[in-house]
């Protein structure tokens, strides 16, 4: 039976890497099994950063649709779409953007951020799109009355102004129809870049979700080691060493004997290594062949979000009369 309906989303930014497979979407398989999930593609968002290039939406909307279907999301447990495709959230976001005060999103923490860090690439992020993305994160997750988000500890303050959202929307409307939804703490696995630094496809560490055996051992080959170690037979630090953050995550049952033999200069390096190689590419190569699959079914892609967006409408269309009959919007 059903736990309740979980809503999440991920922008369509480009090509997937490792780090966000461990981070969230390895997370959405579990919990597929166990609530109503709707995952959307969430291409608004991605146009509240990226509002001057959209030249590569449609491209990464597919490939974000592939990544999460060769990871294992399964169209019919879960509604899986493209946010834009339901037209009700931008429906949504602006009604709930009439009553939602500017200090709460002023006080965003990630938003001060956000515009210095983007602002100093160059891009200009005083937009109204921009100060408003959590108003539309609101309506996404409002709008299919979701009891549940997943969110890493960093996202929290996202999710408390939505449960605020939904307070006010109450009182001010003298009604009750939406959960206030709780947050689903994952355990996500945080992976390092290649290099060390976190994983990120602006520095060039990352290891791309999908890759072949090969381009996963390559990119293994070039990890950071302990550089104190020079011979097989240094005393080794497995803390300071990027192949052993990878070992605790694919190598759970290895990784202890490995640690005490590096620490006494029992393997060395290249045998760490391959053995790290054999884990991984047991568990990603599948992902790997079903990626190849559907790369060619563009129709079969097509299918699944059109659906996904149907079943989605139905209950975003229900939901939003009843929004507005409260509203008086009618
Ligand atoms: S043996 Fe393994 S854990 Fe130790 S430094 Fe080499 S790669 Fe890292």
């Amino acid at each position: 039976m059903s736990k309740g309906v979980i809503f999440s989303g991920m922008q369509p930014s480009g090509r997937f890497h490792l780090g966000n497979y461990m981070g969230a979407l390895e997370n959405w398989i579990r919990l597929q099994n166990d609530y109503d999930c709707v995952f959307s593609i969430v291409d608004l968002h991605a146009l509240t950063s990226s509002y001057d290039d959209t030249s590569k939406l449609q491209d990464n909307i597919r490939e974000m649709a592939i990544d999460w279907l060769s990871a294992g999301l399964d169209p019919e447990k879960n509604i899986i779409f493209v946010q834009s495709h339901v037209k009700e959230h931008a429906e949504l976001c602006l009604l709930l953007g009439m009553n939602t005060p500017l200090s709460w999103l002023e006080r965003v923490p990630t938003y001060k951020d956000k515009i210095v860090n983007l602002g100093s690439q160059g891009k200009d992020m005083h937009t109204y799109g921009f100060l408003g993305y959590p108003v539309l994160m609101a309506a996404d997750i409002m709008l299919y009355h979701a009891n549940y988000v997943p969110v890493g500890e960093d996202q929290a303050a996202h999710l408390e102004l939505t449960r605020e959202m939904v307070r006010r929307f109450h009182t001010l409307y003298h009604c009750n129809i939406f959960p206030e939804p709780q947050p689903v703490y994952s355990k996500a696995k945080v992976l390092p870049g290649i290099d060390g630094r976190k994983m990120s496809k602006s520095y060039g560490n990352t290891i791309p979700f999908g890759a072949s055996p090969e381009e996963v051992t390559a990119r293994i080959n070039q990890m950071v080691t302990d550089k104190t170690r020079i011979r097989k037979t240094d005393p080794g630090h497995p803390d300071d060493c990027v192949v052993f953050k990878f070992q605790q995550v694919f190598n759970t049952e290895e990784a202890p004997t490995i640690c005490e033999r590096c620490k006494a200069g029992d393997i060395g390096c290249v045998a760490c290594k391959k053995a790290l190689a054999a884990k991984m590419n047991a568990l990603l190569s599948g992902i790997h062949a079903k990626r190849q699959e559907l790369e060619k079914r563009p129709d079969y892609i097509q299918e699944v979000l059109d659906n996904g967006a149907k079943r989605a409408q139905v209950i975003a269309a229900k939901n939003m009369a009843e929004i507005k009959k409260v509203m008086n919007v009618l």
